[in-house]
């Protein structure tokens, strides 16, 4: 009997033996890269399991708290809250600086930060940072939903898995500077996004990501295959068989881009809000964009974490956070440090009206993230003579000092940027 079990346990070693040696053969083939995506989907695999036929409705907060890591209140932060002053001399398509005209800046301006799209110009080489001076980088200019002037080269690669759809199916360029937009559902596009932070987390001591708050529906956008089947899968993971009879919802029937042309005809846009589908289809948009967004920052800060850097501050654009979006305001929890790009014409003296919102950004931004954040904005004060922004002509004093009194009274920091640079005059 003994020697029945020795046998045994001796065949299950070497079983082992085998399997583990084929698993290192296996593993030892795929890149860093590809071993990450393979964890990634399984820990995503692992979360859908816990939802099959499921009627537990998840709100996207308590999506975005299981996967949230615990960088997100990191020391490595701390220095955002000790800027004061905070440029973006040049952009990334600009004309690159010598390191003469660089060091000329630095010695003029004394910049605590370079920011938005200053940063991956100006401190290439590292030159800001082995001065000390903390500088940014940028996440896939434009991102999530825009290729700016990529457009043709992700039509050829990307067509069916990537680029956003119209609600009648078709391409549509929406973005920045005419480019298409890109749809995160998807899954080549959700892929790209994730490998881009383990190049880059390390290259900037913050990083910096335009147009963060654009979900897909706001555009009109968000109609491709993979919306359709990611909305399906929503669908049944929130919502028990009966509750979907109820909302005549037949996963294996529905079409999205049928389904809305069809209540287009009987449904004004209004009355097209209160319907249950439509109403649900919003919020997967919404609550999906949220996961996207968290699992981009969590990428940035944990491949930082893998190669022994510190953890770079993340922040993206929150259009709105004034209040007149609530997406962007909730936002201010998920990112490092709030910021905006506040549009010049909520600007004196061109809409004196909603003066009030250029208050309000500090204000709301502050509270949003529970005093515990740093809050940037970004305002173009003044055009040269009369080009863009328009409205102020050559004089910048007025405009300059008056953001940058307006933001130090409400605990905030104003982002200085080429316009406002004296070579700009
Ligand atoms: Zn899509």
């Amino acid at each position: 009997m003994r020697n029945i079990i020795k046998g045994l346990l001796l065949v299950l070693t070497m079983t082992m033996f085998v399997f583990s040696g084929c698993e290192k053969k296996a593993t030892a083939k795929l890149t860093e890269i590809e071993k990450e995506i393979i964890k990634r989907a399984q820990k995503q695999a692992v979360q859908l399991d816990k939802n099959v036929g499921g009627t537990q409705w998840s709100s996207g907060l308590e999506r975005i708290a299981k996967i949230k890591d615990e960088h997100f209140e990191s020391p490595d932060h701390e220095w955002a809250k000790w800027v004061v002053v905070n440029n973006a001399p040049s952009r990334i398509h600009f004309p690159p600086w010598s390191d003469a005209k660089i060091q000329d800046y630095l010695d003029k301006y004394v910049p605590d930060h370079i920011g938005e799209w200053g940063g991956p110009s100006f401190n290439r080489g590292d030159y800001c940072r082995m001065r000390g001076i903390p500088s940014n980088t940028t996440h896939e200019y434009g991102s999530n939903e825009d290729l700016n002037e990529l457009g043709g080269h992700s039509m050829g690669t990307m067509a069916d898995n990537g680029v956003a759809r119209k609600e009648d199916g078709s391409f549509a360029n929406g973005g920045w500077a005419g480019s298409y937009l890109m749809c995160q559902n998807s899954p080549k596009w959700h892929g790209l996004q994730i490998q881009s932070p383990m190049r880059q987390a390390v290259y900037g001591e913050s990083i910096f990501h335009d147009k963060f708050e654009t979900v897909l529906r706001g555009l009109s956008q968000g109609f491709c295959k993979w919306c359709n089947s990611g909305f399906k899968d929503y669908m049944q993971d929130n919502f028990g068989r009966g509750e979907l009879a109820e909302m005549n919802f037949e996963p294996s029937e529905f079409d999205l881009v049928s389904y809305v042309a069809s209540k287009r005809k009987s449904l004004s846009p209004a009355e097209m809000l209160e319907d249950p589908v439509i109403h649900e289809y919003i919020r997967f948009q919404y609550s999906n964009h949220l996961y996207w967004a968290v699992d981009v920052i969590d990428q940035y800060h944990q491949s930082a974490a893998k190669a022994g850097f510190p953890i770079p501050a993340f922040y993206g654009n929150q259009s709105g956070v004034w209040g007149s979006l609530p997406y962007a305001v909730s936002l201010s929890d998920q990112v490092d440090i709030v910021w905006v790009e506040q549009a010049h014409s909520f600007q004196r003296p061109l809409d004196s009206d909603v003066q009030a919102f250029s208050t309000l950004l500090w204000k709301i931004g502050r509270a949003a993230s529970h005093y515990k954040k740093a809050v940037w904005a970004l305002e173009y004060q003044a055009g040269r003579k009369e080009s863009w922004p328009m409205g102020f002509g050559a004089d910048k004093k007025y405009p300059t000092a008056l953001a940058n009194a307006e933001a130090t009274a409400d605990g905030g920091v104003h982002c200085q940027t080429w316009v406002a640079a004296p070579s700009n005059n």
